[in-house]
């Protein structure tokens, strides 16, 4: 089996270089062809010694995830869905804005912690995603748009991706390592150049990984939080019975002594007369009141079957002012790309089961 190099942060690349004889400066010169220039194709690697190329056409491949199909939106939103194998399907949104450009990454094929208000959690767990398919949904998102606006607007794009959110497919902490590798690929100068701060991980709350992420590589964080008490989260986010809102609120107020002048983003899913309600919000506030934070209120995006509805604009108003009121910075999502189901956080792919049993379809298009 050839090795695929999207597998590799730089130390990785440099030291499999190191196997093959070669010299890390190389190793350095690949790694920015491929990050960098997009490039597949070891013949394109110009000032790369025709031995080298040679040797890496036959041991080597640059090899991202199958495109299925990709998605655009009137309003520049843009949707992959790519093949993950046996059946699976990952999602990567792209959603522009004035004056960024943010994908929406997948880590996981499914997830295995089971909120009960998402299509992913309902679709069970399949596999972790390794980092080149992690890493790969940034390399084709960034050189695909960068070549469709060079080709309408003529002139070279610099990074059309800005932001990276991991709030794709699947609970980002439960693949640690591989997560892990491929920030590192992201901020890192020779790849993507993206600064610590924008760059976020969202996670349902495994307070252990959340310490770990701290001490390896504290990118902005986002809690999944959803609820104001134990009581309801542990029905919304199972695993708060595990790591319950104390311990939770207790590593939010560590992370940030490892990100000095930062702030949590909390999450919160509004779902209709669940935990919607003024009471819940006066509960929220009381219980943030000591980490630096801000809020993002998130409408429930429905799904078949679901069980739940999504807010009035009322309700979310009243919400929103209560929070505000406390004295939080409170952004609502905006929902972009409706009209290709592209809500960031609801994308939801086709997950096989260990068995290769599809589990359920979700994905309109898909069908
Ligand atoms: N597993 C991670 C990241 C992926 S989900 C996490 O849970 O944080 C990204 C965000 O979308 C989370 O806040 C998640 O709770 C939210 N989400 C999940 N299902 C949703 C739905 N049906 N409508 C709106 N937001 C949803
Ligand atoms: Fe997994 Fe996040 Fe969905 Fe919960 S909300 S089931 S952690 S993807």
């Amino acid at each position: 089996m050839p090795q695929n190099l999207l597998d590799f942060d730089l130390p990785g690349l440099t030291a499999w270089f190191g196997e093959l004889g070669e010299k890390p400066f190389r190793a350095r010169q690949v790694y920015r062809w491929i990050h960098q220039e997009g490039v597949s194709d070891f013949a394109q690697m110009t000032d790369i010694a025709k031995s080298l190329r040679e040797k890496l056409q036959q041991q080597a491949v640059v090899q991202a995830p199958a495109i299925k199909f990709l998605h655009g939106s009137a309003d520049g939103t843009r949707k992959w869905l790519f093949d993950v194998g046996v059946g699976n399907g990952i999602e990567t949104v792209f959603i522009p804005e004035d004056d960024r450009g943010t994908l929406c990454v997948s880590s996981q094929v499914g997830c295995a912690l089971e909120c009960s208000f998402c299509s992913t959690g309902r679709q069970g767990f399949n596999r972790n995603l390794s980092v080149a398919e992690i890493v790969g949904q940034l390399w084709v998102a960034q050189h695909a748009l960068k070549a469709e606006a060079n080709r309408t607007t003529g002139e070279t794009a610099e990074r059309p991706v800005s932001n990276v959110v991991m709030m794709g497919m699947g609970e980002p902490l439960a693949n640690f390592d591989n997560v892990v590798t491929a920030l590192g690929i992201m901020l890192d100068d020779h790849a993507y150049g993206l600064s610590r701060r924008r760059v976020t991980v969202s996670t349902s709350g495994l307070v252990p990984a959340m310490d770990r992420l701290a001490e390896r590589c504290p990118v902005a964080l986002a809690v999944s939080l959803h609820a104001p008490n134990d009581a309801l989260r542990d029905r919304l986010v199972p695993i708060n019975r595990k790591y319950p809102l104390a311990e939770l609120m207790a590593a939010c107020r560590r992370y940030l002594v490892h990100a000095p002048r930062d702030f949590i983003t909390f999450e919160y899913v509004l779902l209709a007369g669940v935990n919607d309600q003024p009471a819940h919000a006066r509960a929220l506030a009381e219980l943030a009141r000591d980490v630096p934070c801000k809020f993002n209120l998130i409408p429930f995006n429905p799904f078949p079957d679901a069980g739940y509805e999504k807010p009035g604009g009322e309700a979310m108003r009243v919400f929103r002012e209560i929070l505000q009121g406390a004295g939080y910075v409170v952004t609502t999502r905006r929902t972009r790309g409706d009209d290709i189901d592209a809500a960031c956080g609801q994308l939801a792919g086709q997950v096989a089961d260990r068995s290769g049993r599809v589990i359920k379809r979700l994905h309109r298009e898909a069908a």
